[in-house]
């Protein structure tokens, strides 16, 4: 199989090489089968990320950049190379490279901010013995940035803005790459110049996912207009997708996103066997991969030129927080008894409640909540001479355990939202309390509870949150069969919560 895939490349190679003497001039499809055999070949061994094969595969995107009939400017100094560091429980490098390129823009205002379009060039390398060749993920990315590039270079004259050129290191490892060049451009006061964020990611399956699709179009102000194929003059079928939502995949525009810049991750999708041995070559689709660089230019050109902010000041909110969100609370809660065999209902004192929460967001609309809150309440209980139990109660300390589904809506990191769910509550210790205590009955409670939860709540930027939770407990408070009465807790808890 690998031997034929290397047979195959050889051939195209050679080929290529013949119809260059032969015209003169290679197409620019011709050049995306030829980046792509060279990345994607057994001989780079996977190209894993701060190894000696990934920077072969960075050595050949460097003379790609070079041997341009411009050559493409390093963005700092006389180098493309953007070394950092990086240590990861997931390697044993900890040494990578971006390659990072500008061509620069003609406007006088505009020239100063910048479109930045990468792809990452790093793949997971060998295991068990299997070269993970990464065509797809991400040779075909890679090969298409190199094209772009070129195109630019050739319609410099027609940008308006600059763009930066980028070729990331350490995708897999965690987007190390990418969330280093952010880290550069911030300390030097160049991310909110950065106006659009590309990352061209696994585009080499045009055909057999029917379209080219691109995440985070709800990023970019009038982005559909803007980049409709039919206006930039491309014949190529694109699928618009405001943001990106998938909890499985992540790609360099997080880092972008999260610093506020407006993103297009831009993928021909899933279809291909990525991360599977099997991501070679001669599965990639060149035809589309041919319109896709052309589309990508001319679109990136439309941006660099677009009169006024480009940014429609909305971001996924998949960007805007991490999926698991971890906090605490701390809030006050009324609590009252209520007697399902009785007409009347226990008059409700004040108690405080304090904990952990944890969010585990499941798109941009639901997420799951559990919080375990320590819950100190305490209600007054009828009593012979006083039904409605001023002077005679009980107090509770207890762990509450609340899991809840939430739907809300985000806007920026800040919305509004309800939650349902239940909650498991475990007893620590409970007294009855009373004027007599001598005619204080025993306390016998079931130490399990159980109820129903609702919350509703305002998020408050990325961190603060005030949450109103009603719990509405459905088993018996006390044990019945020691002639208790049947009862059952009604909790209000408000509380304030700060997620890190
Ligand atoms: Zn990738």
């Amino acid at each position: 199989m690998r031997k034929t895939v290397i047979i195959f490349a050889a051939a195209i190679l050679c080929g290529i090489a013949g119809s260059t003497s032969a015209y003169g001039q290679e197409s620019q499809r011709q050049r995306l089968v030829k980046h792509l055999y060279t990345l994607a070949a057994d001989s780079l061994q996977g190209r894993k990320a701060g190894t000696d094969d990934g920077r072969r595969a960075a050595e050949y995107i460097k003379r790609q950049w070079q041997q341009m009939d411009m050559m493409l400017k390093p963005l700092w100094g006389d180098d493309y190379s953007m070394p950092f560091e990086q240590q990861t429980p997931l390697s044993s490098q900890s040494n990578f490279c971006n390659l990072v390129a500008v061509i620069e823009g003609n406007d006088p205002a505009l020239k100063d901010e910048y479109i930045v379009v990468g792809a990452h060039y790093d793949h997971v390398g060998v295991k068990d013995g299997k070269i993970y060749n990464g065509a797809d993920d991400n040779a075909s990315g890679s090969a298409c940035v190199i094209e772009v590039a070129r195109q630019l270079l050739a319609h410099q004259k027609e940008l308006k803005r600059s763009v930066i050129i980028c070729a990331f290191d350490a995708e897999e490892l965690g987007l190390f790459g990418s969330k280093a060049l952010v880290k550069v451009l911030k300390s030097r006061n160049m991310i909110d110049k950065v106006k659009l964020m590309l990352s061209v990611d696994m585009v080499g399956w045009y055909q057999t996912n029917g379209s080219l699709v691109l995440q985070g179009s709800g990023t970019v102000k009038e982005s559909k207009s803007m980049f409709a194929p039919e206006k930039l003059g491309v014949d190529i079928n694109v699928k618009f997708k405001p943001f990106e939502n998938s909890l499985f995949t992540a790609t360099d525009t997080e880092p972008f996103a999260e610093a506020g810049v407006p993103t297009l991750a831009v993928t021909t999708g899933l279809k291909s066997p990525y991360h599977k041995p099997e991501d070679d070559a001669d599965l990639i689709d060149y035809e589309g991969l041919d319109r896709i660089t052309d589309y990508i230019t001319s679109l990136t050109i439309s941006a660099s030129r677009y009169n006024g902010e480009p940014s429609s000041g909305r971001l996924a909110a998949k960007h805007r927080s991490k999926t698991l969100d971890i906090g605490f609370a701390l809030g006050y809660n009324t609590c009252g008894l209520k007697y399902p065999d009785a007409t009347f209902y226990g008059k409700e004192y004040h108690g405080f409640q304090g904990g952990l929460m944890f969010q585990y967001k499941l798109n941009n609309f639901f997420s799951l909540r559990a919080k375990a809150m320590y819950d100190y309440s305490h209600c007054p209980l009828p009593a012979a001479d006083d039904a409605f139990g001023k002077g005679f109660g009980m107090e509770q300390h207890s762990i509450m355990v609340p899991l809840m589904l939430h739907m809300g809506i985000n806007i920026m990191g800040s919305g509004i939202y309800i939650g349902f769910g239940g909650y498991y509550g475990r007893e620590l210790k409970g007294r009855f309390y009373g004027d007599v205590p001598a005619t204080n009955p025993a306390y016998d409670s079931n130490p399990n509870q159980a109820g129903w939860a609702v919350d509703f709540g305002l998020r408050l930027g990325g961190h603060w949150q005030l949450d109103g939770t009603w719990y509405k407990q459905f088993t018996n408070l006390f044990d019945t069969s020691a002639g208790l009465p049947k009862a059952r807790k009604n909790t209000y808890a408000l509380t304030l919560g700060y997620f890190f």
